[in-house]
């Protein structure tokens, strides 16, 4: 993978602080400028390969959102894989759970990276350019900023901005924390989002397509609600993209803190 050369300077720096450590098993990764060991690289490309359901597409290029995604209008979801968070021990849901704990720029980059290449093509046949489109994320509420440390959402979103040369913006004020959505059925998440976020008074959307990013998506109710807001506040046309998207199971008992 191409790397730009501050990417390649983080990674220099990163690997003369903390030792060459695989992001996904933290074994030491003897391999220069990969972030990961092979074994996980291999397991994350198969996730990378895994089949849609619904369009018969490899993860990498299928742009299938939820139901309710698209009831909001948002036709197209891109994402790395398909995420189940049962099988806690997979590369992907390891490096999931090191990004809600460490602000790992260069593991953003690297999702980023992979993921403009189907950016760059849908955004050709959207007509999304620099002039006319505008990243921004889900903002986390002040109380996962406070204990994480953190917004994972937006460190993803510049991540993307950066490497698609588009203006990242934080359009979505968040007015509510909401109830943990791992807990909820589909429709206890489509009401405990409603009124969860507000347009930003600082910018406008007026006109603008927009990449909304996150990452994760489960139902798509809080990325259909930040949409609501952004079509009513004149967005032209909205995009999601996500490092991975899951089916919902409802389980009470599950330990993973991290669907929303
Ligand atoms: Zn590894
Ligand atoms: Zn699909």
């Amino acid at each position: 993978m191409k790397m730009y050369p501050k990417t390649r300077a983080l990674l220099w720096l990163r690997c003369l602080i903390s030792g060459e450590k695989c992001i996904a098993c933290g074994e030491m990764n003897t391999r220069g400028e990969s972030l990961l060991c092979p074994e996980c690289e291999d397991e994350l490309k198969k996730a990378h390969l895994l089949i849609c359901n619904e369009c018969s597409a490899f993860a990498r290029d299928c742009l299938c959102p939820s139901p309710i995604m698209r009831e909001n209008r948002v036709e197209f979801l891109i994402k790395y894989a398909f995420y189940d968070a049962q099988k806690s021990d997979e590369a992907l849901n390891r490096i999931i759970r090191r990004l809600k704990r460490i602000p790992d720029r260069l593991t953003f980059a690297y999702f980023a990276a992979v993921l403009s290449k189907t950016l760059i093509e849908l955004s050709r046949v959207r007509g999304f350019e620099a002039e006319n489109t505008v990243v921004t994320y889900i903002p986390r509420s002040k109380r996962m900023i406070l204990r994480d440390g953190y917004d994972q959402a937006r460190l993803f979103a510049k991540a993307v901005g950066q490497r698609m040369e588009y203006p990242t913006l934080p359009l979505l004020v968040r007015l509510k924390h909401g109830k943990q959505q791992k807990y909820l059925r589909i429709d206890e998440r489509i009401e405990n989002v409603k009124g969860m976020f507000a347009p930003s008074r600082k910018y406008s959307v007026s006109g603008k397509n927009v990449i909304i990013v996150d990452d994760l998506v489960t139902t798509g109710a809080t990325v259909s609600e930040a949409a609501r807001v952004l079509y009513d506040e004149g967005a032209k046309e909205i995009i999601c993209l996500c490092i991975a998207k899951s089916e919902l199971k409802h389980n009470k008992n599950s330990d993973d803190p991290f669907i929303d």
